[in-house]
């Protein structure tokens, strides 16, 4: 059954529009930091409704939209991200991507949908609101260092009173969950280069064999989590990649091993990096292999505002029914709205995209990720009434 907004709010959201949107984006995806196209769609789109524009960057966008009516002069930012994962879409749609190993995977399609529809209403309807409304399209957020710090740089936050961040989750159509405090978690990592002695496959004796090495790293690591942490702490250690060699009867050089690492305290990232350099330098020095670290800047967590979470959660049961908004949990993923939120106060909140349930098992980055289309009129509904709630003539200053 089709889910809607509830139709006591003071606007209509363009639901078939939105859609559009998103297919339209959907189909056309671009990588992080090479949001070309997209960015010059959104700003044209932006200014057709009569929005000011700018760019922070290259491939970002700010719309800024000011408020006819009554209400407190503050600036209250919404935030979308609109870059694409390099992943081989397999969902069947008739709108997958035209794009060869390039699929919207993560949702950023629709939160730029959602937000472009949220940017509609506001605009055809300021005379319910004073203050100002910025919203940002923000490039690059699935690649480190992303495009939130960037952002932030160039000065995109300044003047910002708080804003707020929706990302579709696998969680039923029509719910919200939006929580006070750590929202997710912090995320790093980075690649562990092993570098032996490359030799003819039939003469071992001759190698210091990267590879042996590397297997053995990969087991150590999976070790740091069950031995090296309180049971009672998240922590995730994941070596998700490897790579080594080219030939069956050649040993190479040299291995590389992709380390993800999530934690919720800097003291627990400070124990998980130092625990795998620890094991990583005992083993390679074993077999006489050296080794050189990479290490990425990690996302930071996600801390929301206790005031400005208390409002979305009133706004979100406004918008889906007291039933459909709750706190939530704490996300294992992470995310660079983090570089916002410290800036600013901020709030990053989950909309419920659909479930297996509804015959949507897959998980963001998945080939097969998928949202059930009636979300969409939902989120965009709670951006409006999170910026009326928050910036209408009714709002105690
Ligand atoms: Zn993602
Ligand atoms: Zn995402």
């Amino acid at each position: 059954m089709e889910v809607r907004p509830n139709d006591q709010l003071s606007f209509t959201v363009p639901n078939e529009q939105i859609i559009e949107w998103r297919r339209q984006m959907h189909a056309h995806p671009e990588l992080s930091f090479k949001e070309v196209n997209t960015s010059q769609w959104v700003e044209d789109l932006l200014q057709g409704m009569g929005i000011e524009t700018s760019r922070p960057t290259p491939t970002s966008v700010l719309g800024v939209l000011k408020g006819t009516g009554q209400g407190p002069a503050k600036n209250i930012g919404l935030r979308a991200d609109m870059d694409a994962l390099p992943v081989q879409e397999e969902t069947g749609e008739e709108f997958s991507s035209t794009v060869d190993g390039v699929m919207h995977a993560c949702g950023h399609d629709t939160h730029t949908a959602m937000q472009l529809g949220a940017a509609k209403v506001l605009s055809e309807n300021t005379d319910l609101f004073g203050g100002t409304v910025t919203f940002v399209f923000q490039h690059a957020e699935e690649l480190n260092p992303g495009g939130a710090q960037e952002m932030v740089r160039a000065g995109a936050m300044e003047g910002l009173d708080g804003i707020f961040a929706l990302h579709v989750m696998n969680a039923p159509v029509g719910t919200v969950q939006v929580r006070p405090g750590p929202a997710t978690s912090l995320a790093g990592g980075g690649w562990i280069t092993i570098k032996g002695q490359g030799s003819h496959g039939s003469m071992p004796q001759n190698s210091i064999d990267p590879v042996l090495v590397a297997a053995q790293v990969v087991v150590g690591l999976n070790t740091i989590v069950s031995r090296s942490v309180d049971p009672s702490h998240f922590m995730v250690i994941n070596p998700g990649m490897i790579q080594a060699g080219q030939a069956p009867n050649v040993i190479p050089d040299s291995a590389t091993i992709g380390v993800s690492v999530r934690t919720r305290t800097a003291e627990d990232t400070d124990l998980a990096f130092r625990r795998i350099e620890e094991l990583t330098n005992g083993i390679c020095a074993a077999y006489g292999a050296s080794v050189e670290y990479e290490w990425v800047d990690a996302y930071d967590i996600v801390y929301n505002d206790a005031a400005l979470a208390a409002q979305a959660l009133e706004s979100a049961k406004k918008v889906a029914g007291d039933d459909n908004a709750w706190e939530g949990e704490i996300s294992s993923g992470s995310e660079d709205f983090s570089a916002f939120a410290n800036e600013v106060p901020g709030c990053f909140i989950i909309l419920g995209g659909g479930d297996a349930e509804q015959g949507f098992p897959f998980q963001i980055h998945h080939p097969k990720f998928n949202v059930r289309e009636d979300c969409l009129a939902i989120g965009t509904a709670l951006e409006v009434q999170l910026i009326l709630d928050l910036l209408g003539p009714d709002t105690a200053e």
